[in-house]
């Protein structure tokens, strides 16, 4: 059973070129207790996504058209329902803290703030919860941080207040959205052990969004690949990772040498990412890719199980020639 179930899922924007969208049809599951890592290149659908499940697209430009978002059996765009559930059983973080957190409050006083607003904590109380998150989330010297404003942190411990915030409550679901993509590569790694070790802790499900499968590919038990606002491919990490079965991700693996090893050679993927007022027709993966022929510029391909297990899944109509290359 998914604790989170995205189910073509559609948000349009308008802008003044013209309506875009920013999530075409998107499905995907994550489990209870799971680590689902959403990736793709930049503009490929992942914060409005995320911004669908929490129930926080920008309005009034931005609009979910379709599709369904259900978290544990309750309709999330429901009117409302996203807005009760979020912050007790689904909490977020994002790319950049400071502009999350308050400038002129104290970082304790903010993280305890969660407590006294939901759950009636008094003064003392909230502020020895706080504590107790700030050394959780590996913040030195906490006692003496708390009374600290978020400007006097670095950008990999003004992170972990955003993890301590989002963790007050013990959310079931944490979506975390590029949460090291501002911190440089030492503090991305321990962040992302921070994430992983909370999430076992807690037994939580955590959705991390990056553009980056370095640094995912350790924490991550499955992989949702995103291209022009659709899942191109779906799987166990490792599984996709070694047996991709779509050029976008064989093209997204490329940058990466090992799983495992040191970050050197980035080859990006050849072609610009697309305009998505001006989509091609049929895959819109089409204009960068060598498996391109007449099917793809005639149908769209759907999203298939090439498992019988629907374990691992590619929207290509050459995924078993991908995948035999690949090999
Ligand atoms: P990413 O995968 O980088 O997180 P986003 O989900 O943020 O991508 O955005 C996907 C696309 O949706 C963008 O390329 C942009 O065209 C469109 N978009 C996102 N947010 C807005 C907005 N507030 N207004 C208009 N268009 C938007
Ligand atoms: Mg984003």
């Amino acid at each position: 059973m998914s604790l989170l179930s995205v189910r073509d899922l559609r948000v349009e924007f308008a802008t003044s070129g013209g309506v875009v969208k920013a999530v075409d049809g998107a499905s995907f599951e994550v489990a209870a207790g799971e680590t689902v890592a959403l990736l793709g290149e930049s503009g490929s659908g992942k914060s409005v996504t995320a911004q669908a499940v929490m129930g926080i697209v920008p309005r009034p430009a931005g609009r979910v058209v379709g599709g369904s978002v259900t978290y544990d059996g309750r309709d999330l765009l429901e009117p409302g329902t996203a807005k009760g559930l979020r912050g007790r059983e689904i909490a977020m973080v994002f790319q950049d803290p400071l502009s999350s957190l308050n400038p002129v409050f104290r970082v304790g006083s903010q993280i305890g703030e969660m407590f006294r607003r939901h759950r009636g904590a008094s003064r003392r109380e909230a502020r020895a919860a706080a504590l107790d998150l700030m050394k959780r989330v590996g913040i030195p010297a906490a006692s003496k941080r708390l009374d600290d404003y978020p400007h006097q942190f670095s950008g990999g411990m003004r992170q972990r207040v955003m993890i301590a915030m989002a963790l007050a409550l013990s959310p079931r679901l944490l979506i975390a959205d590029e949460p090291t993509t501002a911190l440089d590569v030492t503090v991305q790694a321990q962040i992302m052990d921070l994430l992983a070790r909370l999430q076992s802790e807690e037994g939580m499900s955590l959705v991390l969004i990056t553009h980056d499968l370095g640094v995912v590919a350790d924490v991550a038990d499955r992989v949702v690949l995103m291209y022009a606002g659709r899942v191109v491919e779906t799987g166990p990490i490792r599984e996709v990772y070694e047996h991709s079965a779509h050029p976008y991700t064989t093209g997204l693996m490329n940058s990466v040498p090992t799983l495992d090893g040191p970050r050197e050679r980035l080859t990006p993927i050849q072609g610009a990412p697309p305009d998505l007022l001006a989509l091609p027709t049929g895959c819109s993966f089409r204009p960068r890719c060598r498996y391109a022929d007449a099917l793809c510029a005639e149908q769209e391909p759907a999203l298939r199980d090439l498992t019988g297990r629907a374990t691992h899944s590619s929207a290509c109509h050459h995924a078993e020639g991908v995948l035999t290359n690949a090999r």
